[in-house]
């Protein structure tokens, strides 16, 4: 049984699904205003890990992530675009570009899932899509519920009504409402100060007045557009029910973000999310990573010198979820030592055709190892433990090659198959190939399943031809289909 860390009760407990065999999972998504930074892509990741470990064992899961493409920090970047291309830009013009800016970055975005082989969620809601009326409505009722009030063009919701606020956060609302002010977030509150119509530091804004120029949409309190809290709760209820299994984020959105969400539905009778899993933030050689510093590290760069996606997600798995881990390319070339670790072996396993080995008994080291991968990963995804397992078990398969015993060696080769692409390695094969070339791959790939998915086998098999002739080899697998170069 899978056991989680949950941040509501603060400890790790066992995970039990509300349906038996059916987990739905929310993720807060990217505001889509710049291009994805490497904390972006871990975040992403782990929740990859999430997901595939839930199916892995036998979940079928029903995972949703939003994207805020309406946000201050898309509007301050539209304009600052427009200033460069005009300092007397016209105001009007602001709307259609925060619209290019936001389908801009989501594009990156998803060229960076892409690349490191994450699926996109099930579902994928825009918050542009759903103010008019699911974002509106929710408003409403929080203001039938009492526990809302409007102030000149905004909505507030008044924290202080709010029972049980600051549960998650592990704060009283007064011990909150101090350190609100000294630690904004990443997404600080842009509301008004307290006079401007806000009754209480606290209270946050569910409904924001426009202001010229910037996107807006009708609603009963004037012309405005949603607050970002609002959002969230919106489209977990809306796509996967008033109560689900799992809610997850950076740890950075603990307070006050998923605290808001939780006081939003609660608010109106909704029991909202069972279990709320939260990721550790990364740091770049010890410091917080921010533009004014320097050290903004985007996920492309990092594969531009790291080429294989695996390089990556070797780091990232070297720690576990909840710790902060830092960033340095120390690390990264080490993550990359390990990784050709697994490379050699597999190609070893190649050359020596031990896939035709079949039959072999495992030895009881084998059975031991794929039982502590398992028992790792139900650990609270402990990725590192389980790592240091398949590590023990190349270097046993490393031996066996050694001494000539190819027959023991198949059932190594299957569990570091199994067992890796269960976090997510091996995926884009096992050499390093330019990522051009990994691009294609995996575009060709996708086609093929897509082939595959229409029942258009002379499609489907027609590309694996083409692949075979220029020397590389297609596995499918439960796992998705893998793909490695010919011995
Ligand atoms: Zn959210």
């Amino acid at each position: 049984m899978i056991r989680l860390h949950n941040t509501l009760t603060r400890t790790v407990e066992d995970f039990k699904p509300l349906k038996d065999g059916v987990v739905t999972m929310y993720v807060c998504g990217p505001t889509v205003y710049d291009d994805p930074h490497i904390g972006h892509a871990r975040s992403a990741f782990i929740f990859e890990i999430l997901r595939r470990y839930l199916e892995f064992t036998g979940h079928q899961v029903r995972f949703v992530r939003n994207v805020t493409d309406v946000d201050d920090k898309i509007i301050d970047r539209a304009r600052r675009e427009l200033e460069i291309r005009n300092t007397k830009y016209d105001i009007r013009d602001l709307g259609k570009v925060c619209n290019e800016v936001a389908q801009r970055y989501l594009k990156s975005y998803h060229e960076m899932m892409d690349r490191l082989g994450i699926r996109r969620p099930d579902l994928e809601p825009k918050a542009t899509e759903h103010v008019i009326p699911d974002m509106t409505d929710s408003i409403a009722k929080l203001l039938i519920a009492g526990v809302a009030y409007e102030a000149g063009g905004d909505v507030y919701f008044s924290v202080r009504k709010c029972e049980g606020y600051g549960r998650l956060s592990n704060r009283t609302v007064d011990e909150l409402q101090a350190g609100a002010r000294v630690e904004p977030g990443e997404h600080p509150d842009p509301t008004p100060q307290v006079g401007a119509g806000k009754r209480d530091p606290l209270d946050f804004a569910l409904w924001k007045a426009a202001k010229p120029g910037e996107p807006s949409w009708r609603s009963p309190w004037g012309d405005g557009r949603p607050g970002w809290h609002i959002e969230c709760s919106t489209m977990s209820t809306k796509y996967l029910g008033d109560a689900i299994d799992l809610h997850g984020g950076g740890v950075d959105l603990v307070f006050p973000h998923h605290e808001n969400e939780i006081a939003q539905a609660q608010a109106v009778g909704k029991p909202f999310a069972r279990c709320w899993v939260h990721n550790g933030l990364l740091t770049v050689s010890g410091e917080k990573m921010s533009k004014s510093l320097g050290n903004y590290i985007t996920a492309s760069t990092v594969l531009e010198a790291y080429p294989h996606p695996d390089y990556l997600k070797l780091f990232f798995l070297k720690t576990h979820y909840r710790s902060p881990i830092d960033y340095s390319r120390e690390r990264m070339d080490e993550a990359k030592k390990n990784w050709h670790e697994f490379s050699r072996f597999f190609q070893h396993c190649d050359q020596r055709q031990v896939a035709s080995y079949a039959g072999a008994e495992k030895l009881p080291e084998v059975t031991a190892a794929q039982r502590g991968f398992d028992e790792a990963m139900d650990d609270d995804l402990n990725t590192p433990k389980a790592l240091s397992v398949l590590f023990d078990l190349v270097n046993l398969g490393d031996r066996l090659l050694a001494s000539g015993q190819l027959n023991q060696i198949r059932p190594i080769y299957d569990v570091l198959l199994r067992c890796g692409t269960v976090v997510g390695l091996f995926l884009q094969g096992m050499a390093e190939e330019s990522p051009s070339t990994l691009q294609r791959l995996q575009a060709l790939i996708a086609q093929r399943d897509a082939a595959r998915q229409a029942k258009d086998f002379a499609a489907a098999d027609a590309i694996r031809k083409t692949l075979r002739d220029e020397g590389i080899v297609l596995s499918d697998t439960e796992n998705g289909t893998f793909w490695r170069r010919a011995g």
